[in-house]
């Protein structure tokens, strides 16, 4: 772009000085030889003022730079500064100030088997099948980490286990893994690799579980939550549960499991419940940011920040009393996921899109200058869009969601049983409102019957 700017401004004084001599020998031809050098600047520059007025964002690139894919699942995008303004992720702020931000980047289930494996392979449910507990997915299914591999990168896995790790074979396509749980029992593990592995280049990927409940394992809530109430009420007396610290949450927790399995309301909070609830929350997002300064930190001392794409999501969020607690409604707090990319020389963007999460393999890949993967259902969103993208939910039956970014439909299976749920998502984010009935929907339920039969 600079020897662009320079060859523009050469161009302006050249045509200043021919002009300027014509001015003073031969009147006559200033007027013609004017218009002549303002015909070259429009045809020079109109692709400049096309490309301000359309406002699409410039495709970064980072050819064979190194990719960091730090995954703290159950992360909410409105518990981040960098999203909200709030303030328990001062690190995360200052680290991402200049990244990409994805504002509209969703994954395609509410809980972690599912969308993980989406990601690690650019799938759908439907289409890696991980769509229940203890199915493993197939060999012949390519990983990112194995695409990676294929292309000459060191690949590293430190994740969380269980839904994240070898239990499910998303090691594979891994030179390296290992188990972390949390950065709160092996942040070392994670500090020890970024300093010991040197070969270049590398994918990383930290996926941990310090956000997921029990919310409130790193002491009293936190000063920097706010949360200075008390609790005011036993929303389940009945069965006689302590009601404060970790087995107030957990049995909350627990309860709400069990709700949506047996679709009965157990459990009802009070609003100070809820500030306690969410408090809690917050304490474990002030937690992970503080071990992710040492992890920034860590990349900044080997140098590599420079030559490294650092990336920060979730596979999902979490609801907290919104319609109802922890993950497995496919409403925006669980759907509609953070997205932040820091890439070396980029222009700082905010991406308003629709993204899911299997565009990340091929468009990282895109990104580092692999060729975009084949025979998958994400798409390089540095060259395409999407007109719609899909959630899967199988608690505790099979359900789908499909959004434009505007609308967004949520019915059970492809026979669309029971409640049909249709919301604005742009003038009614909390989806208070179903539209179902009023607006009409016939659009969205023939893109589920068309996804659920590709
Ligand atoms: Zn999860």
């Amino acid at each position: 772009m600079n020897g662009e700017i320079a060859n523009i401004v050469l161009g302006v004084v050249i045509a200043a000085s021919v002009l300027g001599y014509m001015y003073q020998r031969d009147k006559r031809l200033f007027f013609p030889a004017l218009g002549f050098f303002a015909f070259v600047a429009l045809m020079v520059s109109g692709p400049y003022v096309t490309g301000f007025f359309a406002h699409d964002p410039v495709a970064p690139t980072c050819e064979g730079c190194n990719v960091v894919i730090i995954v703290p699942e159950v992360l909410r995008k409105d518990y981040l500064g960098v999203y909200s303004g709030v303030s328990y992720t001062p690190s995360i702020d200052a680290f991402f100030a200049d990244a990409w931000k994805f504002t509209n980047y969703y994954g395609t289930a509410p809980w972690t088997l599912p969308s993980h494996t989406s990601m690690l392979t650019g799938l759908y449910p439907k289409n890696h099948k991980l769509i229940h507990n203890g199915y493993n997915f197939s060999e012949d299914i390519m990983t990112m980490a194995q695409y990676f591999a294929k292309n000459g990168y060191f690949t590293i896995s430190l994740n969380g286990g269980g839904h994240m790790g070898a239990d499910y074979n998303l090691t594979r396509g891994f030179s390296y893994a290992r188990e972390l749980y949390r950065f709160e029992n092996n942040l070392d593990i994670a500090l020890d690799t970024i300093e010991a592995f040197t070969i270049e280049p590398f994918l990383m990927l930290m996926s941990v579980y310090d956000v997921h409940d029990p919310y409130n394992r790193y002491g009293p809530v936190s000063a920097a939550t706010g949360y200075t109430g008390v609790l005011a009420s036993d929303p389940i007396s009945t069965r006689s549960l302590e009601h404060t610290g970790e087995l107030y949450v957990q049995n909350i927790v627990n309860l709400s499991r069990a709700f949506v399995t047996s679709n009965q309301s157990i459990v009802t909070l009070s609003d100070e419940d809820v500030a306690y609830f969410r408090a809690r929350y917050a304490d474990n997002v002030v937690h992970l940011d503080s071990k992710l300064k040492s992890v920034f930190d860590a990349l900044e001392a080997r140098g590599i920040l420079n030559n490294t794409i650092v990336v920060l999501t979730s596979n999902h969020g979490e609801e907290l009393y919104e319609h109802w607690l922890s993950h497995s409604l496919m409403y925006e707090p669980v759907m509609n996921t953070p997205l932040l990319l820091r890439i070396p020389q980029a222009t700082k963007t905010t991406y308003t899109k629709l993204m899911s999460n299997v565009d990340l393999f091929p468009s990282l890949s895109a990104l580092v200058g692999l060729d975009v993967p084949k025979n998958i259902d994400g798409i390089n969103i540095w060259n395409e869009s999407h007109d719609y993208i899909f959630g899967e939910s199988d608690i505790p039956r099979h359900k789908y969601m499909v959004t434009d970014g505007t609308y967004k439909l949520l019915v059970e299976n492809e026979h669309f049983l029971g409640t049909i749920e249709l919301y604005n998502i742009k003038n009614d984010p909390g989806e208070n409102y179903n539209v179902y009935g009023l607006t009409g929907a016939q659009t969205y339920f023939d893109q589920i019957t068309l996804f659920s039969r590709s």
